[in-house]
């Protein structure tokens, strides 16, 4: 069997992220940007939902100028887009918008209208994962807002870790945050923030699978309600998932 360039690289990138796991496990945020920054070469892409803006901020004091990817599914809230749009004028990254192959109306035409409310994780896979594929096909390394706290099937997220699902470096800075140290991290940086996180949406996602939750109750518990699905797929947790599969 012969190697390839590509399988060289997916190695190297391999014992990049084994070693900076053995001296960054327990690093601080900052401290494994200023990683990425010094030592990671190629292209770097922040991924936002617009409800982490902490996150392309944290970034951009490293990486100024980052790309931030934007999935745009066709079902955000508007105050999600407009979040969009403050962050790309008032931070330093590059915004670049991603889209799925069909608009809403195609997808509609070809699979029925709400296929979202049929199937949630085909739905997702058509207008999420396979975007994002396409787009990080493009980089070498992924930065998410992935948090630990935010749902048990993101308790055990290493800070650092080989993604299988795409095959590049993905990187967690934020992933031993609390809700307290985001939200003081945004207000002392005077970072723009979508509004619905303080109107009862803890976790925001597409409008039509985002319900508002009570004060205290599980924060993504207002992600596809009615459904077991917890995930959109893009940040696949360890173990056995059912997702998708209706609630009776
Ligand atoms: S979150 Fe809902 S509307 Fe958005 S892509 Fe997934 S199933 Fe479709």
């Amino acid at each position: 069997m012969t190697t390839t360039g590509t399988d060289q690289a997916r190695a190297t990138s391999r014992e990049l992220v084994e070693a900076a796991l053995e001296q960054y496990a327990h690093a601080s945020a900052d401290e494994i940007l200023a990683w990425v920054a010094a030592t990671v070469p190629g292209r770097i892409a922040v991924a936002s939902s617009m409800a982490d803006t902490a996150l392309p901020h944290l970034v951009s004091q490293h990486l100024p100028g980052v790309e931030v990817l934007f999935l745009d599914t066709g079902y955000h809230f508007p105050q999600t887009l407009q979040t969009r749009d403050a962050v790309g004028r008032r931070l330093d990254v590059t915004i670049r918008t991603v889209r799925p192959d069909l608009d809403v109306a195609a997808q509609d035409r070809l699979h029925g209208p709400d296929l979202f409310a049929r199937d949630p994780a085909a739905c997702c896979a058509l207008r999420k994962v396979a975007p994002l594929t396409a787009a990080l096909k493009e980089y070498d390394l992924w930065i998410t807002g992935v948090r630990r706290t935010e749902s048990p099937t993101r308790a055990m997220t290493p800070i650092i870790e080989w993604d299988e699902t795409f095959g590049l470096i993905k990187v967690n800075p934020l992933v031993a945050w609390s809700d307290d140290e985001v939200e003081t991290y945004l207000r002392d940086n005077d970072i723009p923030v979508n509004p619905l996180l303080t109107q009862g949406y803890p976790s925001i996602g597409c409008a039509p699978c985002t319900a508002r939750v009570e004060p205290g109750a599980d924060p993504r518990s207002g992600r596809w309600s009615g459904f077991e699905k917890t995930e959109c797929g893009l940040h696949p947790a360890a173990g056995p998932t059912d997702q998708g599969k209706e609630l009776s």
